[in-house]
């Protein structure tokens, strides 16, 4: 049988009989993989501490007939503790997580740029932007727009999601793909402010200075229309956005 490594995120984890555990990764080579951890719930076993979800880590791997075998691992980066010891940041990568394994529907198909999406956005969460620390809101909302967008659902933003017309614009319908123009705007639309519009490019370009003073109203407005893009847009949506204010 075949054996590769390579470097890995943990997404989740659940229970195959008394000692196993199935392992859901997203890999950086080889796009995201499942594989049979053996003896990780004794408590005695090193391999379960390491492959916690949001664990990044080194696999090695033996190809298996559908179920890889993951043998050896070794930490790169845990983030446990950081993440369990603030909620909201917990559950902003719990999203993470759970929306890398939607938008990576298919196993063992590269999926690089949401690899390193996904191993960037973990890490800010924990460790703050390059323009020092946000909300874990911020950050997620960050993350949310950019992985739907490399997935190809982008959010109109800058220009009308109906007609293209430069923008941005102040009324936002989820159907209709984001921002849309007065004359396009379709019944139902909700109203936006400008400044709203602006950061939420500012959170698609990754341009933090322009988010340093953003109030927490914005914040809270912005991450909810991208919650309604989402939740219209990839099927049932995403079952730990209910968890988000
Ligand atoms: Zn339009």
């Amino acid at each position: 049988m075949a054996t590769y490594n390579d470097e890995a995120i943990v997404l989740r984890t659940h229970r195959l009989g008394e000692a196993d555990r199935i392992v859901t990764v997203i890999s950086r080579a080889h796009g995201k993989l499942r594989g049979v951890a053996k003896g990780v719930r004794r408590t005695s076993s090193k391999l379960g501490a390491r492959l916690e979800p949001f664990a990044l880590v080194d696999l090695q791997i033996i190809e298996g007939r559908s179920l890889d075998i993951f043998t050896q691992v070794v930490s790169r980066q845990l983030y446990g503790k950081a993440m369990l010891d603030d909620y909201a940041r917990y559950t902003a990568a719990e999203v993470m997580v759970e929306m890398v394994d939607k938008l990576v529907p298919e196993e063992r198909i590269p999926a690089l740029q949401q690899y390193h999406l996904l191993a960037g956005g973990l890490h800010t969460l924990v460790t703050g932007t390059t323009d020092g620390p946000r909300p874990s809101t911020m950050i997620l909302t960050s993350y949310l727009l950019r992985s739907a967008a490399i997935a190809g659902y982008a959010m109109a933003i800058a220009d009308c999601a109906a007609c293209g017309a430069r923008g941005p614009h102040p009324w936002f319908h989820a159907a209709a793909g984001g921002l849309v123009c007065a004359n396009c705007k379709p019944l139902g639309s909700a109203a936006v402010a400008g400044a709203t519009a602006h950061y939420l490019i500012a959170l698609l370009t990754g341009d933090w200075p322009a988010t340093a003073e953003v109030p927490a109203n914005r914040v809270a407005e912005a991450a909810g229309l991208v919650r309604a893009f989402l939740t219209w847009h990839l099927d049932r949506g995403l079952s730990s956005l209910r968890h988000l204010e």
